[in-house]
């Protein structure tokens, strides 16, 4: 999957459509999903133009790889379910069912979550 420089979430980067936002540092920004999925449903991405999971691991920077986890982290703080759990999921390509081709961490908790892997659509 290539980089779109139109996705939606490199706009919300560039100031173009808002967002709500829980968290942002030099190398990334955390803001609620748009239609959640759960009680809390923050979407965790880097600032830089990276596709997937293994194209960040290629080419970022060990700083920006820092940031990016220490941001999971501290959302879940943030938003109160690192005690109670969450889950965080990275859905990439095709058979990962990723929609937006900009790298994001899906933050999900508030609730029992359910089993990790339903069936195909
Ligand atoms: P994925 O299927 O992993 O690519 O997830 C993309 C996520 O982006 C979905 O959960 C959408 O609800 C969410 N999303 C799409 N547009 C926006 C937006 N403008 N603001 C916040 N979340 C969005």
């Amino acid at each position: 999957m290539a980089y779109d420089s139109n996705n939606i979430f490199a706009r919300i980067l560039r100031g173009e459509i808002p967002c709500k936002k829980v968290h942002e540092d030099q190398h990334t920004l955390a803001f609620h999903d748009i239609q959640p999925k759960a009680p809390v449903h923050v979407l965790v991405i880097p600032k830089g133009a990276y596709v997937s999971w293994d194209d960040f691991h290629e080419r970022a920077s060990d700083a920006e790889q820092a940031a990016l986890s220490r941001a999971v982290g501290m959302v879940a703080r943030l938003m109160g379910v690192a005690e109670g759990g969450y889950r965080v999921i990275c859905n990439v390509g095709r058979d990962g069912l990723q929609e937006v081709p900009h790298l994001h961490l899906h933050v999900l908790g508030g609730r029992t979550l359910g089993r990790m892997i339903g069936k195909p659509d």
